[in-house]
């Protein structure tokens, strides 16, 4: 059974992997149960221009999801990487608990990411549980269950407010089945979103008092152009729960340049607590970095290691690689 090397034992035997805590696989949708994009979500500008800039369809594969998952796997088995956690992406769900595809732009299964880590050593499956649904902690034990330590929340996208009271039940759950949570914060702009209020990382009070580990995914930085910035609002969290922490997830990009030297000017107590993550296959960008990692460097060839090439390049603290590692092994908390 692949998902034994995973189990805390083994964990806390490896010296600390190098591990990129968030990753994406999509589904176009040849067979929705596994995952799909909505009608809106394929003709929209950024998911085209990614296939372009990627060069999807040269990828090996008879289907745009096969292409996309083959791409994913070889990236991740040349990189330097030992590990990467590959999420999913549940869909929008309504506030009697039942499923609204007509409303889900972007759907990947929890079956997809578990079937992918039971193909490949380095994933390490991270589901996505819409917090809504009506068999939320049915899915939440049937993943661990599974093998999966890590829940995904994709507040804005999902429709999801963490603060609800309603909630108390899974979080009582997910701590103690010793699950990490990681919930969306910042701005999105990949898809549609619900609201973008509920992306707000002081709302997270709620799952932290119940003594959960939880990953601000992006922690709460926003792009340029947007009317907010929740990022004032994560270093606030981040001041009041030692038990939360916060992911770089896209910060290599453009119109996020500013963030990663603005997280390396915080305390080293802040730091301590930021996680490797890259937002793959959002492809890094080079030029705001240039400086700091020279015009050819050797790991321009796998985007996976080039944004974790970008990020050794900032002060984020010396556990910065395998954090999310520890957080996912009971054995080490
Ligand atoms: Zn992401």
């Amino acid at each position: 059974m692949v998902y034994e090397k995973k189990q805390p034992v083994a964990i806390s035997q490896s010296s600390s992997p190098v591990v990129d805590a968030h990753t994406h696989v999509f589904c176009w949708g040849e067979n929705p149960e596994e995952g799909f994009m909505s009608d809106v979500t394929q003709r929209a500008l950024l998911p085209r221009l990614l296939l372009w800039m990627t060069k999807l369809k040269r990828e090996s594969g008879e289907t745009l999801s096969a292409k996309m998952r083959n791409r994913l796997l070889r990236h991740l088995r040349e990189s330097s990487l030992d590990y990467a956690v590959v999420l999913a992406q549940d869909a929008v769900y309504r506030e009697d608990g039942s499923r609204n595809d007509a409303a889900t732009h972007f759907y990947v299964s929890n079956d997809y990411v578990l079937e992918l880590a039971r193909e490949c050593p380095k994933v390490l499956p991270g589901v996505s549980i819409n917090l809504w649904r009506s068999d939320a902690l049915r899915e939440l034990e049937r993943c661990h269950a599974a093998g999966s330590r890590l829940v995904k929340i994709h507040t804005s996208i999902q429709g999801v407010d963490p603060s609800l009271e309603r909630f108390d039940p899974f979080y009582r759950l997910a701590a103690d089945l010793g699950m990490v949570l990681m919930f969306h914060t910042g701005y999105e702009h990949t898809c549609r979103v619900v609201s973008q209020a509920y992306a707000d990382p002081k709302l997270l009070a709620r799952p932290l008092d119940h003594g959960l580990t939880v990953i601000a995914a992006h922690a709460g930085t926003c792009a340029v152009f947007d009317r907010q910035d929740f990022y004032p609002s994560f270093v606030r969290m981040m001041h009041r729960y030692p038990n939360l922490y916060g992911d770089t997830a896209v910060l290599a990009t453009t119109v996020r340049w500013f963030a990663l030297r603005r997280l390396s000017h915080e305390p080293e107590w802040l730091r301590s607590r930021i996680v490797h993550g890259s937002d793959y296959p959002l492809p890094p960008a080079r030029l705001p970095f240039l400086l700091r990692t020279s015009l050819f460097p050797p790991e321009r060839r796998n985007p996976l290691d080039m944004d974790l090439r970008i990020k050794r390049a900032y002060r984020l603290g010396p556990a910065y690689e395998s954090q999310v590692w520890g957080l996912l092994s009971p054995a080490t908390r």
